[in-house]
């Protein structure tokens, strides 16, 4: 249960409490589950998370869903200047968020400062909702005697979005903006790993001014997730995380009769062949595989240099990864933060070790880094194994973490055959000056976002983006034109007037 405040939290830069936003307030959350929110570059604590419960949850959806009538009835026109507006408030704390990200989840600055950025993207392309309302709703005048057709796209109530960790800011602005554009009223559950970037969001929101209860945050853990999946007034459900929790939230949220986006977890090849241009390529590599430390679900943890490519390939990277600096992403020469705890820094370590077990030489290691100005943070090195096979699990599982498996190929054709043999489908990459061999990349690989010559990021807000196979459960994907279709249903009116005879 809650109760209410006047005041929003913490004016400081970085939040330093976690507060739900219900019905257009801040709203303390009452519980006796909760964890601490650490900072894993310092271990030093920075706020403290309780968990809502079952009936906070039905609060924030009652709210939601008494807000709904009001705004599908609020023209899309109208309902986007409130996105305008947010954009402006999102761009005046861009800074702020970017600190608290690098404090909640240990990644760098500058990579704070690109993740709001795409962020705030999403709420531009938002914002030409109106727009993107006409695709598919159309008339077709006189199927029949005096008879037209009609379909209509219509909002459905209360949407959930529940977000991963690392990426806290980015993500759910992924789902928020068109939600609402869309005439739906909408409630976040951020990750109870780094929740204060979220905070600072919702202090945007609420300068925007959005009619109460239309943009509600609820904080918590997999109770409180779980009492969102089986609420019966939330109409649909947008998730990303790992791929064991997005099979139980597709499959709980479908059993309770709910649109469903699960996005999961990934395991994701770059494929170097002899035609690439090996020093734009390289570094490019590192930065998909070591960037935001590894905790990417784009990250391509398993290189394979194809032919007479490796030695060359192997050499730039081993003096690539020679220059990574590992520390606090504060510090401006860091180029790779902390995982985001000591369990994660665990897991990666087991990982490697089970690697040289089954038969990987471990050529640069990680294990042991520490830290001189930081003793308790969650550093991990960055790390290189070479001579993996796909039947090792450091070539099937996520690794999560910076490490990279090197490998090598024949041919492309045996390339390819790595790169599907894993359960996943999220991405891939092909390095390569040859558009032939990009072609049958893309023909090929059984993903749903394919890099030539890049590291795939993100795709921009204008266009979908999902994986495949067990990086995905559902149909319609986040973002741009899926995200209309998901957050709207198709109605068709037929009309047959009789009295202009
Ligand atoms: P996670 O699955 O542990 O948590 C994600 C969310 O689910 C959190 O909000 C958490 O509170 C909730 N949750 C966790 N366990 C739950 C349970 N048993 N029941 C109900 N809810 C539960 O994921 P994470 O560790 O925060 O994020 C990392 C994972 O997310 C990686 O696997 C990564 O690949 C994936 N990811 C995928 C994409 C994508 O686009 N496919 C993007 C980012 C991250």
């Amino acid at each position: 249960m809650t109760s209410k405040q006047e005041q929003s939290p913490a004016a400081t830069a970085v939040p330093d409490s976690v507060e739900n936003y219900v019905g257009g307030e801040w709203v303390t959350i009452e519980g006796d589950a909760g964890q601490p929110v650490v900072n894993p570059a310092t271990g030093e604590t920075l706020a403290d998370v309780t968990f809502s419960d079952p009936d906070t949850v039905d609060e924030a959806v009652q709210t939601a869903t008494e807000a709904f009538e009001d705004w599908r009835a609020t023209s899309p026109v109208e309902r986007v200047q409130y996105l305008f507006d947010l954009k402006q408030e999102l761009e005046d704390r861009q800074e702020d968020i970017a600190q608290a990200l690098t404090r909640e989840h240990g990644k760098t600055l500058g990579e704070a400062r690109g993740e709001i950025r795409r962020g705030i993207e999403n709420v531009e392309v938002a914002a030409g909702i109106p727009n993107m309302l006409r695709e598919g709703s159309g008339n077709v005048e006189g199927v029949a005697s005096k008879m037209d057709e009609h379909a209509v796209r219509q909002p459905l109530g209360v949407f959930t979005a529940i977000t991963p960790f690392n990426f806290p800011a980015m993500i759910p602005l992924w789902f928020l903006p068109y939600a609402v554009a869309t005439g739906n009223t909408f409630i976040l559950k951020p990750s109870e790993k780094v929740p204060l970037s979220s905070q600072i969001i919702f202090e945007a929101i609420e300068a925007v001014d959005f009619p109460d209860g239309v943009v509600n945050l609820v904080n918590g853990g997999a109770d409180t997730v779980n009492a969102l999946l089986e609420h019966d007034d939330i109409a649909g459900v947008s998730f990303v995380g790992s791929t064991p929790v997005a099979q139980h939230i597709y499959e709980t949220a479908a059993e309770h009769g709910k649109r469903v986006q699960a996005q999961g977890g990934a395991k994701n090849y770059a494929v170097v062949t002899p035609d690439a241009e090996l020093e734009a390529s390289v570094p490019n590599i590192i930065g998909s595989v070591y960037g935001n430390a590894g905790q990417r679900c784009l990250a391509n943890d398993v290189v394979v240099g194809v032919g007479d490519v490796y030695d060359d390939l192997r050499e730039e990277i081993l003096d690539d990864v020679d220059e990574l600096t590992v520390g606090n992403g504060l510090d401006e020469d860091t180029d790779v933060g902390p995982l985001i705890t000591g369990e994660s820094a665990e897991r990666v370590i087991d990982m490697i070790e089970d690697a040289v077990e089954e038969g990987a030489d471990l050529v640069v290691d990680g294990r042991d880094f520490e830290h001189p100005d930081y003793p308790d943070g969650n550093f991990l090195g960055p790390t290189l194994l070479e001579n993996v096979t796909t039947d090792m699990d450091i070539t099937q599982t996520e690794i999560f973490g910076p490490v990279m498996a090197l490998t090598k190929a024949d041919d492309l054709d045996e390339a390819i055959e790595m790169v599907n043999s894993t359960e996943y489908g999220n991405a891939s990459s092909l390095y390569t000056e040859n558009g032939a061999e990009a072609r049958k990349y893309r023909y090929e690989v059984d993903a749903g976002n394919i890099g030539i010559n890049v590291g795939v990021c993100a795709p921009m807000g204008f266009f979908h983006f999902g994986g495949r196979k067990g990086s995905f459960f559902g149909d319609l994907h986040a973002q741009g034109e899926d995200a209309v279709n998901f957050y709207t249903d198709k109605t068709i009116e037929i009309q047959r007037w009789y009295s202009n005879d």
